[in-house]
């Protein structure tokens, strides 16, 4: 049985900015399987709504829009299945592994020309590889400290910057390829991302990560290995065959499909929360803390719900409604999804001066998450005001939606750092594995919502539909802050 201190000791505990050399090992692997991601999601609504002589697919544009939040809901809430096989099948740095090649194969499919079917290959596996890589990634960078070293939360906070930094320059370069050139050699470079990734992975696993991630957590036993495998088997074809008559039929349609995942992106969080609370092994405190995160999972899923319509909304935004030339220069719609993880980099060392400097005095995290939504409604209230002056026949300034990007990192500064630690504190510890996936099912909760929602954009409803999303969050921002008080005793002892 290897034990926590095994572990601890054979990672080379200096080397990489004062932290164990694994962690180098697991930004560089993070920082090129996002770039994959993000220069991915940079061009592929472009790819999906532009017309055939433009290179795209010209799907209409609500269905494309539908389809990229499906897509991104999808992704996260994988990583259920990713955690899982990870924690009874093989351990987290194999599944890592797997997680890469699926994702590196998706993006080279892309980067084949094809229509329709090529994209959704090409989505499923992305979809599993995702799955399988990120959650597992980020908890490796956990298993590198022992639990009372003071470097493992600044530990995180490299390994995000990491992250951002490859999400940073991502649209930048794929973005920039794929719509000034051809977007298959922009997926074709996300393939290559991802190939970098796995290499840094492979040549640095041995003497950087050590037992790191080597081992199963909770394997699953020989005499069960049959009838769990018997059972998903059977799951799977059942679901195939259902699905195949179902699409042969004529009957399975993106919008019904997508009215599947959105049901789903609430039913399983909803599940995971009464199983969590009716579980006998969770005791009368830790169902207080499961009471507690049930205001915060709602706050954090709809400030992700407006974060991610940056690359939907805010993408077509960019496409359609924004003066691209400044100056002389054109700009590309897809270099404003660098201002995200760019405001990102250049803020977070200043909030984490700034809860150093207040100390005790700092705000609890129901406020942080409070907050955070307060800025996420402000930054699509602000969106109200270009077309409230010229209406929307006109382009206007690229610089509302730097404004936008800025207010809305402001509030993922507050809500995500903290967001992480509270479920790792909140969730009771007989689900401290899943406790990645049930963070990760806030961003896929989203985007399920998303998946609806984002049809009802379009430049005529443009100021109903930003004013209301933002009015929604800064109610329920209000809520929460006024709430804090009572949240904070459910959260029995936990800061
Ligand atoms: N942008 C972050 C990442 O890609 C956060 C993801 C999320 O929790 O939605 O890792
Ligand atoms: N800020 C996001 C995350 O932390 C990245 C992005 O939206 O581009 O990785």
């Amino acid at each position: 049985m290897i034990t926590k201190q095994d572990i601890v000791q054979s990672v080379p505990q200096k080397g990489f900015f004062g932290h164990p050399k694994g962690l180098l090992s697991l930004f560089f692997t993070e920082f090129w399987e996002r770039f994959s991601y993000y220069g991915m999601r940079a061009i592929l609504l472009y790819y999906m709504y532009y017309e055939l002589n433009q290179g795209g697919l010209n799907l209409e544009q609500s269905t494309a829009n539908s389809i990229m939040a499906v897509y991104g809901s999808l992704v996260y809430m994988s990583g259920i299945i990713g955690g899982w096989i990870a924690d009874r099948l093989f351990g987290t740095t194999k599944t890592v592994f797997y997680g890469g090649i699926a994702i590196m194969l998706g993006h080279a499919v892309l980067a084949l020309p094809g229509g329709l079917t090529t994209l959704f290959i090409s989505m499923a596996l992305i979809i599993i590889g995702t799955g399988l890589l990120k959650p597992n990634i980020s908890s490796i960078v956990g298993d590198l400290y022992s639990d009372n070293d003071v470097r493992r939360d600044s530990g995180f906070s490299i390994f995000y910057m990491g992250i951002n930094m490859g999400a940073f320059l991502a649209p930048l370069i794929v973005g920039t390829i794929g719509l000034n050139y051809n977007f298959h050699l922009g997926f074709g470079l996300a393939a290559i991302g991802m190939f970098f990734g796995l290499v840094v992975f492979m040549v640095t696993k041995k003497k950087y990560l050590g037992l790191a991630g080597s081992y199963v957590p909770n394997p699953l036993a020989k005499e069960d290995r049959k009838k769990v495998f018997s059972r998903i088997l059977i799951g799977f074809a059942i679901v195939a065959l259902i699905g195949y008559f179902l699409i042969q039929q004529g009957i399975m349609t993106i919008d019904l499909f997508t009215m599947i995942v959105s049901i789903l992106g609430i039913v399983i969080p909803t599940i995971f929360f009464i199983v969590m609370y009716r579980s006998s092994k969770t005791n009368a405190d830790e169902k207080s803390r499961v009471l507690a995160y049930i205001p915060l999972f709602i706050s954090a899923m709809v400030f992700w719900a407006i974060a991610e319509q940056g690359s939907i909304i805010l993408a077509q935004y960019a496409d359609q409604r924004t003066d691209l030339t400044i100056g002389s220069w054109e700009i590309s719609p897809a270099w404003f999804q660098s201002l995200n993880p760019l405001f990102i980099i250049a803020f977070a060392p200043l909030f984490a001066w700034l809860w150093v400097r207040l100390g005790e005095r700092q705000p609890s995290t129901p406020k942080k998450f409070a907050l955070g939504l307060f800025f996420a409604g402000s930054s699509f209230l602000v969106m109200i005001i270009p077309a409230y002056l010229n209406g929307t026949d006109t382009l206007v300034s690229p610089y509302w939606l730097v404004l936008s990007f800025f207010l809305v990192v402001m509030g993922e500064l507050l809500l995500s750092p903290v967001g992480l630690s509270a479920t790792t504190k909140l969730a009771p510890g007989a689900f401290a594995a899943q406790t990645m996936s049930l963070w990760f099912l806030t961003s896929a909760a989203a985007q399920a919502i998303n998946a609806q929602v984002v049809k009802l954009y379009n430049p005529e409803t443009e100021i109903m539909y930003f004013g209301v999303i933002g009015a929604i969050a800064i109610v329920l921002a209000l809520v929460l802050f006024l709430s804090a008080p009572i949240i904070q005793r459910y959260m029995r002892g936990v800061r």
